[in-house]
């Protein structure tokens, strides 16, 4: 019996042999079938997001594959027989379908060989149209809403009733984050609102809250932990005054997708700043925070000219771990 197959996300430092794999031998079971951009350009943006799906049996790859987001496509899946074991390649393309999901795609395309039907039709993929090139590949799709956690169907139905596009994370790079339910106290906002994260972000804030005092810096919470319908809420007030979706969505995350849901992420301020506007980038304790918060396990994420196409948000921070640097 074959050793099973680790499936998993492709690291950095492999993009230049998944990219060896891919194009020497494509295609094995999805083509490309895409014009323009050479496969190999496109790699590393798929990588950063997590959209390059490898196999690994004794440090060597039983099967690679890639998926576009934007086109909502399975583009590249290379499977080596001779390493696979059984089941690897339906759990290879189960990994890729769960990221497209994580990005809130409901369904997924790719144009397989002929030879590919059969199994493609037993993980649950439906031919495109009846009029089919004989000759050429096969355009397939499978609908992934259907079997997706209750979390991320519930994140679906907010969406439609909102009416944000499936687009937005892939446009965005933005995959969804479940509510965290682990939560612990954190005190009073500047609002007098009782705010909470998850236990070691609460911890970490607490360190970084208190070193910062030592140094005469005062840290105030705007806001910290945020479900998503308490998200949608925000969203549904900022319609009702007439905002169109669009421009709702360049200052407020679509639910699901805020890093506020995880319980991690801390909105701040300083005395005497706006709340919530870039010119906290201009006080004392941003400077801190810039200096200082990643000895404490912070980061900002929402950055001047993010990969997100967020605005700047210099009082958005993110508790990434103990090891972040
Ligand atoms: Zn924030």
């Amino acid at each position: 019996m074959k050793q099973q197959a680790q499936i998993r996300l492709a690291k950095p430092e492999e993009l230049e042999a998944v990219a060896r794999v891919i194009e020497a031998r494509l295609p094995d079971l999805v083509q490309s079938g895409s014009q323009g951009t050479p496969l190999k350009h496109q790699l590393g943006g798929l990588l950063e997001d997590g959209c390059l799906v490898v196999a690994e049996v004794d440090g060597r790859y039983a099967g690679v594959l890639a998926l576009d987001l934007l086109k909502q496509q399975l583009i590249a899946c290379h499977l080596n027989p001779a390493l696979l074991d059984k089941s690897a390649p339906r759990r290879l393309i189960a990994a890729a379908e769960q990221r497209a999901l994580l990005y809130g795609l409901r369904s997924l395309r790719c144009n397989i060989q002929p030879a590919a039907v059969r199994f493609m039709f037993s993980i649950g993929y439906d031919l495109e149209s009846e009029e089919a090139d004989a000759d050429g590949p096969i355009p397939v799709r499978k609908s992934l809403e259907a079997n997706a956690e209750d979390w991320i169907r519930d994140v679906f139905q907010l969406h439609r009733q909102l009416g944000i596009a499936e687009s937005y994370g892939p446009r965005h790079r933005l995959t969804m984050i479940e509510d965290c339910r682990n939560l612990e106290s954190i005190g009073f906002d500047i609002y007098e609102r009782e705010q909470w994260l998850h236990p070691g972000a609460a911890a970490a804030w607490r360190r970084m809250s208190g070193a910062a005092a030592s140094a005469g810096i005062v840290l105030q919470v705007v806001s910290a932990y945020r479900g998503r319908d308490y998200q949608a809420g925000l969203i549904r007030a900022k319609l009702e005054k007439g905002w169109g979706i669009e421009r709702i969505l360049t200052v407020s995350a679509a639910p699901g997708f805020s890093q506020h849901h995880s319980g991690r992420a801390l909105d701040l301020k300083a005395p005497g700043s706006v709340v919530l506007e870039e010119d906290f980038a201009e006080t004392e304790a941003y400077r801190w925070l810039a200096a200082n918060a990643r000895y404490f396990g912070f980061v900002e994420t929402l950055g001047r000219n993010n990969r997100h196409g967020i605005i700047w948000e210099p009082w958005h921070w993110y508790f990434k771990g103990a090891a972040a640097n």
